[in-house]
C-alpha cells in the first residue's frame, strides 16, 4: 500500500477508457501531476489477461477476445492508436473467425457484415492495448494496483479515494471514474455493500448534475458472463486450422446459453479456450455465487463436445482439456441507458466519468470506450 499521495487528476480504473484518457490528456499538455488507481493487478480491466503462477508463459485472453473498429475514428483516437498499431500491439484480426448455428454447423460469422468495423486484436495479447496507452501516458503517471476503492469522500475541494479499511490511497482535486462499480446500485446485492459509495460521498441535491449521473445508471442493466477457462494440450501440426473465435448464432445462443467460444494458442503450442456462458438471470450475491460458479462449470464442460463437433482439431484434444474454472463477468457489456455525454462531465463536483457506458458509437463495446476516454480528456484540456 503506497503512502496518500496528493494529484491533480485521479482515474480509478485501468481499462481501455481509464487509460485512454490519461493517455489523450498527456498528449493534449496536461501539465497537472496524474495517478491511476486500479483494483486489478495490471491494466486491462474487461480487456484483462489471465495469467497463471505454476506456467509463466500462459497468457489467455478470458474477457474481450478482440475489438471492432470502423475505418473512421475521431483524430483524438486515432493519434492514440496510431503508436499502437505501429509497435505492433494493435493488429487486424489474423486469425479465423466462424459463426456456428443451432445444429452445430459452420455458418458466417454473425458480425461479419456488420457496420462495427474489422475485427482487431492486442498482440501478443488484449491487455497490451491498455498498456501500450499507459505508456503513452505522462512518465510521471502514479501507477496503483491492486487497490480496490471502496469509500470517495469529497471535502474542502478534494477527493480522497479509500479502500475497505479506509486508508486513502491518493487524494485528487480531479476525480475521474472509468468503472460504474461505485456508482450503480448492482454492487449493493453483488459486493454487499450498503450503498453507493459516489452517492454517499455527495448527497443528493449538491450537484444537480451528478444526482442525473447517479439516477441514469441506476435504471441502466449491463449483460453478466460466466467464462469457462480451459487448457488444451494443442498439436504437434501447428497448420491445423482452428478458430480464434466461434461466434454462436442468436438461435445458437438460445440452444446453448452459450454467447462464443475463444481460442487463444499458447507460445508452448498448447491451447487456451474460453467459453462464454450467458446468464440464467439468477440473483447473485457474495454467499450464492462459489456454488453458481461450480454450477456453471459443469454445465459448460458438459455440453462443449456437442458445440465444437465441428472442429476435429478440438474434439482430438477435447479428452484432455482441464478445467481452470469459471470468471463470473458482473458486467460484461452494458446494454441500456447510455449516460449522457453531457453529462460526463460534472464541474460542480470535479467529477468526470468514461467508459464503454456512455452514449455513442461503440456504446457498450471497446470502441465507445476508447471514444469516451479521449473525449474525456479533450474536455478536461481542450485543444493540444
Ligand atoms: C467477456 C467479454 C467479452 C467482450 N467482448 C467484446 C467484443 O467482442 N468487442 C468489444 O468491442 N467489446 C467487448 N467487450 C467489452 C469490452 O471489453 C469493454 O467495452 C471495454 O473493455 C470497456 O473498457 P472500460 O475501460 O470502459 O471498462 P473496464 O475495462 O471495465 O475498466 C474499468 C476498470 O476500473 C476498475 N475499477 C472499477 N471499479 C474500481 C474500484 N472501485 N477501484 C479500483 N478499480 C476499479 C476495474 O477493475 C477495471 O479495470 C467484452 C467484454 C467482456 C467482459
Amino acid at each position: 500500500m503506497p503512502d496518500r499521495s496528493k494529484v491533480d487528476l485521479a482515474v480509478i480504473g485501468a481499462g481501455l477508457a481509464g487509460s485512454a484518457c490519461l493517455a489523450r490528456l498527456h498528449q493534449q499538455g496536461f501539465e497537472g501531476t496524474t495517478a491511476v488507481v486500479e483494483a486489478g493487478r495490471g491494466p486491462g480491466g474487461r480487456m484483462a489477461t489471465r495469467r497463471r503462477r505454476e506456467k509463466p508463459s500462459w497468457r489467455l485472453d478470458h474477457g474481450a477476445p478482440g475489438l471492432q473498429l470502423p475505418e473512421q475514428l475521431p483524430d483524438g483516437v486515432e493519434q492514440l492508436l496510431r503508436p499502437l498499431r505501429e509497435q505492433g500491439t494493435l493488429r487486424r484480426e489474423w486469425g479465423w473467425i466462424t459463426g456456428l448455428d443451432a445444429t452445430g454447423h459452420l455458418v458466417d460469422a454473425p458480425e461479419e457484415h456488420s457496420d462495427k468495423g474489422a475485427w482487431h486484436r492486442g498482440q501478443p495479447t488484449m491487455a497490451h492495448l491498455c498498456e501500450g496507452l499507459l505508456d503513452q501516458a505522462s512518465p510521471s503517471l502514479e501507477r496503483n494496483f491492486g487497490f480496490r476503492v471502496r469509500w470517495l469522500q469529497h471535502t474542502g475541494g478534494h477527493w480522497l479515494l479509500m479502500d475497505e479499511t479506509r486508508q486513502t490511497a491518493v487524494e485528487a482535486r480531479i476525480l475521474v471514474m472509468s468503472g460504474t462499480l461505485l456508482a450503480h446500485p448492482r454492487s449493493l446485492a453483488m459486493l454487499a455493500w450498503p450503498d453507493v459509495p459516489l452517492r454517499s460521498a455527495i448527497p443528493t441535491h449538491q450537484d444537480p448534475d451528478l444526482d442525473r449521473v447517479l439516477q441514469q445508471l441506476a435504471g441502466s442493466r449491463a449483460a453478466v458472463r460466466w467464462n469457462l477457462m480451459l487448457e488444451l494440450p494443442g498439436e504437434d501440426d501447428r497448420n491445423v486450422p482452428l478458430p480464434r473465435q466461434i461466434l454462436l448464432t442468436p438461435e445458437a445462443q438460445r440452444r446453448w446459453q452459450v454467447e462464443r467460444v475463444v481460442v487463444h494458442q499458447q507460445s508452448d503450442g498448447g491451447l487456451g479456450v474460453v467459453v462464454h456462458g450467458l446468464d440464467s438471470g439468477e440473483p447473485i450475491t457474495p454467499s450464492s455465487q462459489p456454488a453458481l460458479l461450480k454450477r456453471e462449470e459443469q454445465r459448460l464442460m458438459e455440453l462443449l463436445p456437442e458445440l465444437l463437433k465441428a472442429f476435429p482439431a478440438l474434439m482430438r484434444q477435447w479428452p484432455q482439456a482441464r478445467s481452470l474454472g469459471v470468471m463470473r463477468w458482473g458486467a460484461s457489456q452494458p446494454l441500456n441507458h447510455p449516460l449522457p455525454t453531457s453529462l460526463q462531465w460534472c464541474m460542480a463536483s470535479n467529477i468526470g466519468f468514461c467508459g464503454d457506458w456512455i452514449e455513442g458509437a461503440g456504446f457498450g463495446r471497446a470502441e465507445g470506450a476508447l471514444r469516451s476516454g479521449v473525449a474525456l480528456a479533450e474536455l478536461l484540456q481542450p485543444g493540444a
